[in-house]
């Protein structure tokens, strides 16, 4: 019987399982070793194959193809890998080093395209949504990223890569004019706007105070701090904008919104209320946007759904 095999490659850790089916209850194995990034792209390269070599030595498996989950994506015109936070991978030919290595078929996609449709396949989507056409995933935190997944006419849900590999990546539409300088070239890109950092940095040059998010989202609470409230304001309005870009060109069945900032409560109910202002459907929204359930897993589940 087929197994599952998915790495999960962060900045710090190389995560690795073996799932016997599409379900967070099957997992095999599962273990972690260090990426040591800093010692370049080619030791990184044996990290994983050593994680892998371990996978294999404590479940006499061995794979048929293997599904990673990257900090950035995989340029399919170029060959090579691109937006990586992990910079050593950028330009590399990652996907085919590692079909070389391993001798088997490789997968990869952006970490936020694994949250996506791990959650599409084994987290809330199927318990609320079973027969869903297309679901978007959000992540929502230090970054925003998005995935897009859909369901192929075998039923199988598979992650829309695009043909430049960029497919899903709503984090760099732009969402404030004259906004905050990315690092991705542009100004006012939803990461400079919607993610923990933006909004704690909005805090900070209006109040002259640093604070974290949840000591923003507690104070907004208290009812007595202007500055939290202007921020929070701030972050559903916004989120109403950019999230009714996706409604607008996707009408996805499914919201799934992941990441810190995603937990945010307020977003499910008058986040919502502020998109309805501008999507193409007189006032109303009928996606579903839901809280996922597979937590830290979810993208070295996605990586092995790959
Ligand atoms: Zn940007």
């Amino acid at each position: 019987m087929q197994n599952y095999w998915g790495i999960d490659l962060g900045g710090t850790k190389i995560e690795g399982v073996i799932l016997s089916a599409p379900s967070p209850d099957a997992v095999i194995i599962r273990k972690r070793i260090d990426t040591e990034a800093h010692k370049g792209y080619d030791h990184i390269m044996s990290q994983i194959i050593r994680l892998i070599d371990m996978l294999k030595t404590e479940t006499g498996l061995q794979p048929e193809r293997v599904g990673f989950g990257t900090p950035g994506s995989f340029d399919p015109a170029r060959q090579s890998m691109k937006n990586c936070n992990t910079t050593v991978l950028n330009g590399k030919p990652m996907k085919q080093d590692l079909a070389r290595l391993l001798g088997v078929p490789v997968s990869v996609a952006n970490d936020a395209n694994c949250f996506a449709l791990a959650e599409s396949t084994m987290g809330i989507v199927p318990d609320v949504v079973p027969d869903f056409q297309t679901v978007f995933g959000v992540i929502m935190g230090t970054g925003v990223g998005g995935g897009v997944v859909i369901r192929g006419r075998d039923g199988v849900p598979f992650v829309l890569n695009g043909l430049q590999g960029i497919g899903g990546e709503w984090g760099h539409n732009i969402l404030e004019e004259n906004g905050y300088p990315c690092y991705c070239g542009k100004s006012g890109c939803n990461e400079q706007v919607i993610s923990g950092p933006a909004l704690q940095r909005y805090y900070a040059k209006v109040s002259g105070e640093e604070r974290t998010m949840k000591e923003i989202m507690d104070r907004y609470q208290e009812g007595n701090d202007l500055v939290a409230s202007q921020t929070v304001n701030r972050m559903l309005e916004y989120f109403g904008r950019a999230v009714s870009v996706i409604i607008n060109i996707l009408d996805p069945d499914a919201i799934v919104l992941g990441g810190g900032v995603g937990n945010v409560d307020l977003l499910y109910t008058e986040g919502v209320e502020r998109a309805k202002k501008y999507v193409f459907n007189s006032r109303e929204i009928n996606t579903k946007f839901l809280k996922p359930k597979l937590g830290d897993s979810a993208g070295v589940f996605g990586a092995a759904l790959l």
